[in-house]
């Protein structure tokens, strides 16, 4: 990490009082958020939930939750998680002292959190042989009926996003009833407000977003009837897909706020995986100069970039006063800031250690322009 000094925050002051762009951080944790804030950081603009879920002592009351036979068993496995939830978030608020902080609601990679379909096989296999376990057996068979149903042959293009919640709305309940537990409880203990913003991922219709935001505002009131207590916060949506990015205007009708994940709107834009970026043909193109740069790591201006700005220009037609950002990694890289400054986002959020870059970027941008 860099060192801070004088110098550094005094240039950090310059670029500060020259940008138009605002700097948020991505962070899940209290350590994170702390770190970005020191770094200037003015809010989190991506707080990820799924790594929360991912955690080894939490993964049994996951799988429960999503392997559930009925909501009855399902609501036993969220009532586990939504105290650890509660934590998560207060963590957070608590680091971030009043600024605002975007909570993503559950994007799953679902394969990530179930059994592997091959694993459990074997599993079986072997229960069936010994034949000592019966009651293991029957548990494990019923894991791999439900894990046969749930497994995709493409996973980043399947169960993901708000994909899970519309299947099972007890989820983002659940999320939506811990975000406001854990800000009231802050604001209660802090005396400061906290700038609650939950965000819904992967949407691609507006049925979708109107559906979640149904479900987190109906949760969300529910929690305030019941505290006595109320406290403003927005509801918003990643942007990712190009189909949301088409018809921003009408997902806009959802959303206070939209959030563009350029890291899922690249591999859907361009049609290339993310998770294989580096390797096969993409680092030879790049090696081979048939393309600038990777466009993982730079916003592919041309392409890419032009479903942002369509996406921004379409959006504010609806909701003039729409706040836009960008959370994908391209939010802190200097060349796609200076692209989001031209099409005009509000923010820009990156991991805490780009936060320093980003600000220096976003003032060159806005002098540049
Ligand atoms: C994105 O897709 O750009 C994004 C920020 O979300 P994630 O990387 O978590 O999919
Ligand atoms: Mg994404």
């Amino acid at each position: 990490p860099p060192a801070i000094n004088e110098d550094f925050e005094k240039v950090g002051e310059w670029a500060d009082q020259a940008r138009r762009l605002g700097v948020r951080a991505n962070a899940e944790n209290f350590e994170d958020a702390s770190k970005a804030r020191e770094l200037g950081a003015e809010g989190i603009g991506l707080a990820r939930t799924e790594h929360m879920f991912m955690a080894a002592d939490r993964l049994p009351a996951v799988r429960k939750m999503i392997l559930a036979e009925n909501e009855e068993q399902r609501a036993a496995a969220l009532a586990e998680i939504l105290p650890m939830q509660q934590a998560d978030f207060e963590g957070i608020f608590t680091a971030m002292k009043g600024l605002p902080v975007t909570v993503r609601l559950l994007d799953p990679p679902l394969h990530e959190f179930l059994p592997n379909l091959v694993d459990q096989s074997v599993l079986v296999k072997e229960l069936e042989l010994t034949g000592a376990d019966a009651a293991k057996l029957e548990a494990e068979k019923a894991t791999l009926a439900q894990v046969k149903k749930l497994h995709e042959q493409n996973p980043m293009l399947g169960t993901r996003g708000c994909r899970l919640a519309m299947l099972y709305p007890s989820i983002p309940e659940m999320q939506a009833r811990a975000i406001i537990r854990a800000a009231l409880a802050v604001l209660e203990r802090e005396g400061e407000t906290v700038g609650v913003e939950i965000m819904i991922p992967l949407v691609a219709f507006e049925s979708e977003l109107k559906a979640q935001r149904d479900i987190v505002v109906a949760a969300v009131e529910d929690e305030f009837e019941k505290a006595g207590k109320k406290l403003d916060y927005l509801v918003g949506t990643m942007i990712e897909i190009p189909r949301a990015a088409l018809t921003a205007d009408q997902i806009a009708n959802q959303a206070d706020f939209f959030s563009f994940g350029t890291n899922d709107l690249t591999q859907t834009g361009i049609g290339i995986s993310r998770d294989d970026a580096e390797a096969g043909f993409l680092g030879a193109y790049v090696e081979t100069e048939v393309i600038e740069k990777n466009p993982f790591e730079s916003l592919d201006a041309d392409g890419v970039g032009q479903l942002v700005a369509i996406g921004v220009e379409k959006g504010r037609a609806t909701k003039p006063d729409l706040k836009t950002g960008v959370c994908g990694e391209h939010g802190g890289d200097p060349a796609s800031i200076e692209f989001f400054n031209k099409v005009g986002l509000d923010y820009v959020s990156c991991s805490p250690f780009r936060v320093p870059i980003a600000r220096l970027a976003a003032a060159r941008a806005a002098l540049q322009a």
